[in-house]
């Protein structure tokens, strides 16, 4: 199924106006405060999950299309710098596959106002470019894993790839990237692992994160877990103590903590049983200057224009505060959510 056309693309008023105008912060319409930007690089990607990818392969991006690398770091830089979003975090697609995806990170890194700047990644190309990527400013990495298993690595991401995701695990340890988060996606399937990926986890170090399977392109409903269902499945090994949610103190997060009796802590991100849309503060820049606001709405603005031939800063100032501010933001509860490997989750 194709993702869904953007209902406004660039129907923004050209004026800002509304809650959003006021100081220098980003609100949308609901009057929440967007902190926190998600970038996505490249709709490319060289796995191919099974509940991310439709099963007839993807209609890319074309090339053409994308905002080239210096001209996105240039539009993140104004978020940040003119519109008090502190937080980013890059992904894709699999971001360290687009050409200059370094230098880009170190574009970011390198920006004064930003304060926290992360990386969504499946693992794959990591071993060989964490140091550079801790070296370019990035503090925080997510590596994605579902499964220990190999076979199951190969039928879940179609490449026989599990032993390097782990090499990359260790890089990111080594690198010294603090907190490094396990993304992992929990549906029938991979169940019987949740245990086992746990004690991986805690062994390292790592902070799993417990991932609601989403609606995608694939039909996969008759594999959805809830994070309810997880939790008693993991409470006959481990004793789970509610922690509060993630972002309790002001910064975003999505995830609801749990300590473990034994130390360490696991979060659950449940956004088809728990959503969080009330707390939400994020934003989402796609690879091609698409902005949307929200996964599970139609809603997108392209600030493309204001990107290429020329950079136009305040008129791209104007726009995306206006765009933000008339934003609804969230359509929970929707069949379908846009294309993961787009818009990078
Ligand atoms: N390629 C990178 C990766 O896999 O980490 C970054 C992009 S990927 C789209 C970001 C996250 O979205 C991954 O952790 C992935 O597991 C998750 N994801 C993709 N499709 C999903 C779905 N249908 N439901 C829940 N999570 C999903
Ligand atoms: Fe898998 Fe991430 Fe690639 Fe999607 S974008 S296919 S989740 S590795």
């Amino acid at each position: 199924m194709a993702e869904p056309e953007t209902s406004s693309l660039n129907a923004a008023p050209a004026q800002a106006g509304g809650p959003a105008a006021a100081g220098g912060e980003l609100r949308d319409a609901a009057g929440r405060r967007i902190r926190y930007l998600r970038v996505s690089l490249t709709d490319r990607c060289n796995f191919r999950c099974l509940y991310c990818m439709p099963p007839e392969g993807v209609v890319k991006l074309p090339h053409e299309a994308m905002l080239r690398l210096e001209e996105l770091a240039r539009v993140v830089g104004v978020i940040v710098e003119d519109l008090g979003v502190s937080k980013v975090r890059v992904t894709g697609g699999e971001p360290l596959v687009r050409r200059g995806a370094l230098d880009f990170l170190r574009a970011l890194g390198a920006l004064p106002g930003i304060a926290d700047l992360a990386l969504t990644t499946n693992g794959y190309l990591l071993a060989g470019l964490a140091d550079e990527a801790r070296r370019a400013g990035v503090q925080r990495v997510n590596i994605s894993l579902d499964t220990l298993r190999p076979e199951r690595f190969r039928r879940y991401t179609g490449v026989d790839g599990l032993a390097r995701v782990l090499r990359g695990i260790d890089a990111a340890t080594a690198a010294g990237f603090a907190p490094i988060k396990l993304n992992t996606v929990v549906f029938r399937d991979n169940l019987d692992e949740a245990a086992e990926l746990l004690r991986f986890a805690l062994a390292r170090g790592l902070e799993i994160r417990f991932i609601e399977l989403m609606p995608s392109q694939r039909a996969l409903d008759d594999q959805f877990v809830s994070a309810e269902e997880l939790r008693r499945a993991l409470a006959e090994e481990f004793a789970l103590t509610p922690a509060g949610a993630e972002g309790a103190g002001g910064q975003s997060g999505s995830a609801r903590l749990y300590r473990l009796d034994g130390g360490g802590v696991c979060g659950f991100i449940a956004p088809v049983t728990e959503p969080f849309c009330a707390s939400c503060d994020r934003l989402r820049l796609r690879g091609d200057g698409r902005l949307v606001p929200c996964l599970s709405s139609d809603e997108g603005f392209d600030v493309r224009p204001f990107a290429r031939p020329d950079f136009r800063r305040r008129e791209l100032i104007d726009y995306i505060r206006a765009a933000v501010g008339r934003s609804k933001g969230c359509a929970p509860g929707r069949r379908h959510i846009r294309a993961m490997y787009r818009i990078g989750g």
